[in-house]
Parts: structure tokens; C-alpha cells; sequence
């Protein structure tokens, strides 16, 4: 790929995506093989005033490797230098900026209850770190091709050319062109993102209804306190950053604890390195009761059981099917890209900044108000053409907000 076009790309994430301030550290997580490109990110931190950039370098191979070799005991452990580290972010509130290109299948083969409760065992150590960095410091995920990603969404091209495609489809999705300038580019869709959600917030909805010809009847009640948002991020400071880039969705956390009914998923869930492939859940009280799934119905199981908040939902996502990432018609495999083609919900931990006045309530607060909690946050897309979802505000009122899988012309 030009190096122009993958300058223009390190820019951005580092104007836009985590918008660094002068002086402020950078920590940037990149596998090995994406060393390059993980260099030009570098390069333009320091241009726009890192003081410091750490590279935090991975291998999903060498993951494997470890899942297989090392006990359960010793891939569950969070060494002290390793916390040492965790705390030093959290006391110099560096930006983070992680460089995704993992194979969809790269676990493949992996023992997943191993994996599993080593992953639980560590992010219980790990998510106190997390917590405390939460709304004080910017982050933002970019992804780049790697050949085993471009490989299994172009399967019948040759490995050059199927990473030369999956550059193409990505630069179409962050909104890049060989003459633009796309951190102008974001700011309009960033605005044009708030003018949507600003409308949606002045229904304050009680609840919503989802239905589709697939099978999905669904209603899922709101936050009275909760709003819709989408785009960039605002931190406590003021500071904004996009969390993800691309990004088209406009979400919220829905209460917890209070949905019914069945979503059938219109896409395959990449997780763990896995693929979980034609499935269905169903809620009762708030909580999946049950799901099926072709494949690996077995790790949704064990996803949906990780702990209290993961059998509880923790994001609501609107995404038009008339949409870039949806237009190139491409399944990416990945969750950043596909979770911005459709419409989804996600298990798991909810969302502090979507509350109004979070910056002055405790996490306790937080979830008492009906924010779910839990280690997870798992993505899985429920949209499609045949979609349809109705708003009901508090005294009944229906309003049309999707109908056949787009935007309603009350929004
Ligand atoms: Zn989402």
C-alpha cells in the first residue's frame, strides 16, 4: 500500500482517533508483523507532542503457543511487574492506541475453557487498572490488514492481493481517499452522527421493540437517565477522541435485568479466536435463558456464563443498512468493521459516559441506575434489511426509528 495513503491513516489516529496533547505519553499495541505501520504511528505521535511512545508488541502465534504449553495456573497469573506497569498508566494517564489485525481463526485449536478462565482469572486483576483510567485518558482501535485476516475475508485471492482488497475496504471505511484530508472528513461525520442522536435523546424513549422476518422479536427497556451517543468521545476533561475508527453506529446501555424475547444473529461472532456461526438468544427477565448456535454453541454458552453481568445485555447499536462498511458488502470477520454494518446489541459490561452526569457518580452509582457490569463486552450483530424497530415513549406513543433495516423519516 502507498506509504502516502498509510501516513495519512497513522495521522489520523493519532489527530483524530486519540487526539494526543502535548507532553502526554502514547502507548500503542501492535503485533510484530505490523511493525511498519505501527512505526509510522509512532512517528506521527511524536510529531504531535508525545513525550513518550511505548510499543507493546504481540504475537498471536506465540499466544497459541502459550495457551498450549503453559498450565492453567501459570496463564492465570498477573505478574507484579506487569500490574507495576498497569499502575504507571493509570498514574501518567498515557492515550492508548491498539492496531488491530488478528486472524478471525488464529485460536483456533485452543483449549477454550484454558483460555477462558485464564482470561477471567487475569482481567480480574487487570479491570481495577482499567476502571481507574476509564473517562481520564484517550483510546481509539484502528485495524490493518494482516495476510491471514485478508486471506479469510478474500479466500480465493492470492495473499497479495487479498491484502491489497482489505486495505482498499478499510480506507473506504475510515473515510480515507488519496486527496482528501480525512481529519476534516471526521469532524463532518462526527457532526453529522450528533445532529442523529440529538433527535433520537428528544423522544426519550421507555422502551424498544425489535422485529425481523428472521425470527427476532425482542423489546428492550431503557435508562430514564441513559442517553444515545455516537462519534467521538468526551472525557472528564473536556478532551474528545474516537474510540473507534471507523464507527457508524449511535448507541446506548439499556437497563438491565428488563428485555424479553429472541435476536437472531445476522452475522457470525468472531470470539477468542473462534467463530460462532447461526445462532439465537433469548432473554427472559433481562437475563439469555437459552441460545442455540450451528457452531460452536458451546463457547456461546460458556460466554453467556462467564459471570452475572455477561448473560445481561450492556449496549443497544443502531447502524443503517444503507452504511459505508455495510455497502462494500464485505464480512470482515472483525467486530470493529462488522459491528459497524448492522444493527447489534452486546452481553456484558455497559457504558459509564452514556449516563447523564457520570462524571460525578461511583461506579456503585452507576450500576444501581441499571448499567450493567461484568468482564465482558461482546458484540454481535442483529441487523439486517428486514429490521424493524419502534420506539414507546412513557405515555405510549409508538415512533417508527428503523424500518427494512434504515433510519425512519421521524429521525
Ligand atoms: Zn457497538
Amino acid at each position: 500500500m502507498k506509504k502516502t495513503l498509510l501516513r495519512k491513516y497513522a495521522k489520523l489516529a493519532v489527530q483524530k482517533g486519540v487526539n494526543i496533547k502535548r507532553g502526554q505519553g502514547c502507548v500503542i499495541y501492535a503485533e510484530v508483523a505490523q511493525h511498519e505501520f505501527a512505526n509510522y504511528v509512532m512517528d506521527e505521535a511524536y510529531k504531535a507532542g508525545a513525550k513518550w511512545v511505548q510499543m507493546m508488541w504481540s504475537d498471536q502465534p506465540s499466544m497459541k503457543l502459550q495457551y498450549r504449553h503453559e498450565s492453567l495456573t501459570t496463564l492465570s497469573k498477573v505478574e507484579k511487574w506487569e500490574e507495576a506497569r498497569l499502575q504507571h498508566f493509570v498514574d501518567t494517564l498515557p492515550c492508548r492506541i491498539f492496531i488491530e489485525s488478528s486472524d478471525p481463526d488464529g485460536l483456533k485449536g485452543v483449549n477454550i475453557e484454558k483460555m477462558q478462565k485464564s482470561n477471567i482469572a487475569r482481567t480480574k486483576i487487570t479491570k481495577p487498572y482499567r476502571d481507574a483510567m476509564d473517562n481520564l485518558h484517550q483510546w481509539s482501535i484502528i485495524a490493518i490488514p494482516s495476510e491471514k485476516w485478508a486471506k479469510k475475508v478474500f479466500p480465493n485471492e492470492r495473499k497479495s492481493i487479498a491484502v491489497k482488497k482489505l486495505w482498499e475496504a478499510i480506507f473506504a471505511c475510515v473515510r480515507i481517499t488519496e486527496d482528501n484530508d480525512p481529519v476534516f472528513e471526521w469532524a463532518k461525520h462526527n457532526a453529522n452522527l450528533k445532529e442523529k442522536y440529538d433527535k433520537l435523546n428528544s423522544y426519550h424513549f421507555d422502551y424498544l421493540h425489535y422485529q425481523s422476518k428472521n425470527g427476532t422479536d425482542f423489546k428492550c427497556k431503557l435508562i430514564p437517565e441513559a442517553k444515545w451517543t455516537g462519534g467521538y468521545e468526551t472525557m472528564k476533561d473536556g478532551t474528545t477522541f474516537n474510540p473507534n475508527m471507523p464507527t457508524e453506529e449511535i448507541f446506548t446501555s439499556p437497563m438491565k435485568g428488563q428485555c424479553e424475547g429472541t435476536v437472531v444473529a445476522t452475522m457470525p461472532l468472531s470470539y477468542m479466536g473462534n467463530l460462532i456461526e447461526n445462532f439465537s438468544i433469548t432473554f427472559k427477565d433481562g437475563r439469555a435463558v437459552d441460545c442455540k448456535a450451528e457452531k460452536n454453541e458451546e463457547l456461546l454458552r460458556k460466554m453467556i456464563a462467564m459471570d452475572e453481568g455477561a448473560a445481561m445485555l450492556g449496549e443497544l447499536a443502531l447502524v443503517p443498512d444503507n452504511s459505508p462498511i455495510s455497502n462494500t458488502g464485505i464480512l470482515f470477520y472483525n467486530t470493529l468493521f462488522d459491528e459497524n454494518a448492522a444493527c447489534h446489541l452486546a452481553l456484558g459490561r455497559g457504558f459509564d459516559e452514556v449516563i447523564e452526569g457520570y462524571e460525578n457518580k461511583t461506579k456503585d452509582e452507576l450500576h444501581k441506575m441499571g448499567l450493567n457490569d461484568s468482564l465482558i463486552h461482546v458484540d454481535f450483530m442483529i441487523g439486517g434489511p428486514e429490521l424493524n424497530i419502534t420506539g414507546y415513549t412513557k405515555d405510549g406513543k409508538a415512533v417508527p426509528i428503523f424500518i427494512n433495516g434504515n433510519w425512519a423519516d421521524t429521525l
